[in-house]
């Protein structure tokens, strides 16, 4: 089981990127085939299995998209 899961609010993302800037196993991409609603490209994992839980992605998020779930 990985030690995160990342789930994200995809309609209140802003496509700014940090998310992927700071993920320190680089697993999170922009998917540039798919806008949410307000015409931003959304944020998918690449890899899920290598989510080690840190939560950076979600402090960096300024419109708190990223919800991190930590394995125990
Ligand atoms: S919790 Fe950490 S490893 Fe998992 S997606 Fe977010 S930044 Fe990447
Ligand atoms: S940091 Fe938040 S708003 Fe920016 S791309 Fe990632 S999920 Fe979207």
């Amino acid at each position: 089981m990985p030690k995160g899961k990342v789930t994200f609010n995809e309609e209140v993302c802003k496509g700014c990127g940090l998310c992927v800037e700071y993920c320190p196993t680089h697993i999170l991409y922009m998917d540039m085939k798919t806008l949410n609603k307000a015409g931003y490209n959304i944020i998918r994992v690449s890899e899920p299995e290598k989510c080690i839980g840190c939560a950076f992605c979600a402090i960096m998020c300024p419109d708190s998209v990223i919800k991190v779930e930590v394995n125990k």
